[in-house]
């Protein structure tokens, strides 16, 4: 296994519950495919039972399974990255741990990898999620369409397959924070996307609160966009020509006709609409602040406390302290 032809790639978090189904769905969809491959698990620094669980399951399948805990949570997309950087297959495909992808499903993936493809996108057909998250997904998924250059039909959908080519341009990447499928889309240069099945939770709850969504998406729009940005200058623009005519004519009217009282409230208004437009314009500049903040201090992105993945660094084998 020094050398699979795949590499699956499985984010952990806090996912006990469903381990014990996945391992039991995962090997033998995997063993049917008749290629070398392995398995990436990542612990996202999970606070339950979930590492040793994996350590379980690398135990029972050491020829395939290679497990990498990471000390604190990163987020979903940083330790799918912190396994892209130690996966080896020549494909590369990611899998969410929760079974909402069948793995059986991965069949399907690969053989579009197989036939050329470098991308392999996926669109969930009759999506089992809350009413309220489809709604989002599918607002988010319309506004990224215009404001990126990015064209995934369906961004939620992490069961994706990639080409070497693709997972070392996004190697080469010094983001920290980012969104996977975006980044390697980029990169790609034969993409595809293919339908696949959706189903509920096997167990456990979502990762994701509404807070995290709200933050990974605009993890999104402003990773790869700059539209956001620019719209704000053009709105700042436009709003001070504006005003700049309405002091010209409160000037004017001044010396011709004398000072205005009664439109006083009016300009009070005008003002708190633009302090309005200040804070939101400020909030947004924040955002891409934030990001240059994040990269100048240039932190690890992730720690790594145990890995059965980078040999040397704990001596092959070594047991889990
Ligand atoms: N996940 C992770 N780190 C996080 C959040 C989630 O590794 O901070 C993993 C999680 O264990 C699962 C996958 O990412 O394997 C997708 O999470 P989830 O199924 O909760 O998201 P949803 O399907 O609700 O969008
Ligand atoms: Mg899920």
């Amino acid at each position: 296994m020094s050398d699979p032809r795949l590499s699956v790639v499985i984010p952990v978090f806090n996912e006990q519950l469903v381990l014990p189904m996945l391992a039991a769905r995962l090997f033998p969809a995997l063993d049917a495919l008749g290629r070398t491959y392995e398995v990436l698990f990542v612990d996202d620094g999970s606070s339950d039972g979930s590492a040793e669980l994996l350590r379980r399951i690398q135990r029972d399948r050491p020829d395939v399974v290679r497990v990498l805990l990471l000390r604190f949570n990163v987020g979903q997309h940083l330790a799918i990255l912190a396994a892209f950087e130690r996966a080896r297959g020549q494909q590369v495909v990611t899998l969410d741990a929760d079974l909402q992808n069948p793995p059986e499903e991965i069949a399907r993936v690969v053989a579009e990898l197989d036939a050329g493809h470098d991308y392999v996108g996926t669109v969930r057909q009759l999506r089992q999620d809350v009413w309220w998250r489809r709604a989002a997904s599918a607002l988010i998924n319309g506004i990224r369409d215009r404001i990126t250059p990015i064209r995934i039909t369906d961004q939620g959908c992490m069961l994706r397959g990639y080409g070497r080519n693709v997972v070392d341009a996004v190697n080469a990447c010094d983001e920290s924070s980012t969104f996977v499928p975006a980044l390697a889309y980029g990169f790609a240069t034969r993409r595809t996307e293919i339908p696949v099945a959706h189903e509920e939770r096997a167990a456990g709850t979502t990762k994701y609160s509404l807070y995290r969504l709200v933050r990974l998406n605009f993890d999104l729009m402003t990773g790869f966009s700059l539209v956001p940005l620019q719209m704000v200058s053009l709105i700042g623009l436009l709003v001070s020509v504006a005003s700049l005519v309405l002091v010209v004519v409160l000037a004017l009217r001044r010396l011709f006709i004398g000072p205005e009282v009664q439109g006083l409230f009016t300009l009070f208004g005008i003002i708190t609409f633009l302090m309005g437009v200040m804070l939101f314009a400020l909030g947004i500049v924040g955002e891409y602040i934030g990001r240059i903040y994040q990269q100048v201090r240039r932190r690890p992105r992730y720690m790594v406390v145990e890995s059965t993945v980078d040999a040397g660094s704990q001596g092959a084998g070594a047991p889990p302290p």
